[in-house]
């Protein structure tokens, strides 16, 4: 039976094998190369367009921020010291192949990037090793995971008409158990587990890595690897600040695209990579069908805030440090791993409601918070404590959240309207990934609206 993800790969493959037979085709007959407007530089318009320029079609890049990246943000959290955090995507995972084959290509070092969890849990910290669900929910659980292979496709859309914490409840996760569960997949969702499909969490639990695919890091932060490839296509294929605003499409004469700048394009085809939010703000002439319009109002983004706190010394000792609380900062890891410094960054991650409140709020209120948690169990943490920044992409402008949640019977209705292409745009980006809300799934999307380009 085909798992989630082995269809996408295997129908990518079967599109690339298309594009392959109609070069061949070329022998006899050569058309004019079609040329591609991509909206978006983030890693699925990157590597569209990578795919693209293998492919020897010509194409331009159009990037609404004055970065390349997207979702993926590196930055630099102490220039003397060259620390390096994500303000965006953090793992790159053990199954994530494509990422890892592009890595490879580029010659950009993967560095170990997993932790060992400790726990602060009403008032009382674990280290890691001291603490765990109890045994009966351990093999239950387990015991779940293990029928994953064997649900039908009624099984799947049955389940995913129910969210994660209903799912759980019902399948007797309780009491401790169940608030830990709410506390871990929350912070893999970016939302409370009862906003999260239970299809589409059972699915990532059981696809993903033993760590849930939190593994690995680009040495030297993951924008390194948005860096190699606008050098391999050609910089100036890529033109920053021009946000597209409006979009002409004719069956025979192509598409007319239209930049907030002034600037116009014509072309024959266009790949849309840009988040849900941005794409219903563009003025699309004819407009987009009913359907997609309504498919994209429903979908909503996860609200998470990064707040990295730089501090003087690692005073958590661990290099491999994280941690899950039931307090306001929510999740913290170690953001300085594999880098050599006596100071280090701390991020604490919130999601959902708490990461709105977290964001609106001075920095002294979120130091105070961040110290109310750590220091009963950290007596350093206050004293080593240096300076903050905060991102909050629930305000970012283009996507207004981390990545797409699909909600309560969404994942089987919503997201095959969203895939369809609109006479000659196709569209890509993570919320249309089987690897949906991972750099991996906006590299495949991007691949896969490239390989339909001919
Ligand atoms: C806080 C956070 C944590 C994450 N953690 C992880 C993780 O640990 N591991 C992981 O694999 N993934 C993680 N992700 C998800 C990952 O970052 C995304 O899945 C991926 O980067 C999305 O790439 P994309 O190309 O689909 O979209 P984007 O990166 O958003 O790229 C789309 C681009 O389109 C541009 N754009 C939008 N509108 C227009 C317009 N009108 N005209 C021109 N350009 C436009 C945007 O500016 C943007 O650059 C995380 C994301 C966030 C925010």
């Amino acid at each position: 039976m085909y798992s989630r993800r082995k269809f996408i790969k295997d129908g990518s493959l079967a599109a690339g094998g298309l594009l392959l037979a109609s070069s061949s085709f070329s022998n006899f007959f050569i058309p004019r190369a079609p040329k591609v407007v991509i909206i978006g530089a983030g890693f699925a318009g990157l590597s569209a367009a990578y795919y693209l320029y293998k492919k020897k079609i010509d194409f331009v890049i159009l990037e609404a921020r004055n970065r390349i990246g997207g979702r993926v943000f590196s930055h630099i959290m102490d220039q003397k010291e060259n620390l390096v955090i994500e303000l965006g995507a953090e793992w790159v995972g053990n199954s994530h192949e494509r990422l890892q084959n592009l890595c490879n290509v580029f010659g950009l070092e993967l560095q170990k990037n997993q932790f060992d969890s400790h726990l602060i849990y009403q008032g009382r910290y674990y280290k890691n090793g001291e603490w765990d669900y109890s045994e009966g929910w351990k093999k239950k659980f387990q015991s779940i995971i293990d029928s994953y292979s064997k649900l039908t496709h009624a099984d799947k859309l049955k389940l995913d008409k129910m969210d994660w914490w209903r799912f759980l409840v019902n399948n007797g996760c309780e009491g401790r158990d169940l608030d830990l569960r709410e506390l871990l997949d929350s912070t893999d969702f970016g939302e409370t587990i009862r906003s999260v499909s239970a299809f589409a969490a059972l699915a990532e639990y059981a696809e993903s890595s033993e760590k849930n695919e939190m593994d690995l890091k680009i040495k030297g932060g993951n924008s390194m690897l948005a860096k190699k490839i606008a050098a391999a296509i050609g910089e100036e294929k890529i033109k920053l600040q021009h946000k597209v605003n409006r979009i002409t499409q004719n069956a025979k004469t192509g598409v007319t695209v239209y930049c907030e700048n002034g600037q116009v394009f014509k072309a024959d085809k266009i790949i849309c990579t840009a988040p849900t939010f941005a794409v219903k703000n563009i003025k699309w002439e004819p407009g987009l069908p009913a359907d997609q319009i309504n498919a994209m109002n429903e979908l909503q983004y996860a609200r998470i805030n990064k707040n990295p706190l730089l501090f003087k010394k690692r005073f958590w000792k661990d290099e491999s440090f994280d941690m899950v609380t039931d307090q306001s900062p929510h999740y913290f890891y170690h953001a300085t791993k594999n880098q050599n410094s006596k100071k280090g960054v701390l991020i604490s991650y919130t999601i959902g409601e708490k990461a709105a409140v977290v964001a609106n709020q001075t920095d002294d209120w979120r130091e105070n918070m961040v110290m109310q948690t750590l220091k009963p169990h950290f007596n350093d943490a206050k004293e080593e404590f240096e300076r903050m920044t905060n991102y909050y992409w629930g305000n970012d402008m283009y996507s207004h959240g981390a990545y797409a949640v699909y909600g309560k019977g969404q994942w089987f209705r919503v997201m095959p309207i969203l895939k369809r292409s609109h006479i000659h745009t196709h569209f890509a980006g993570e919320h249309l990934a089987e690897w949906q809300g991972f750099m991996e799934g906006a590299i495949n999307t991007g691949e896969e609206a490239a390989a339909k380009i001919r």
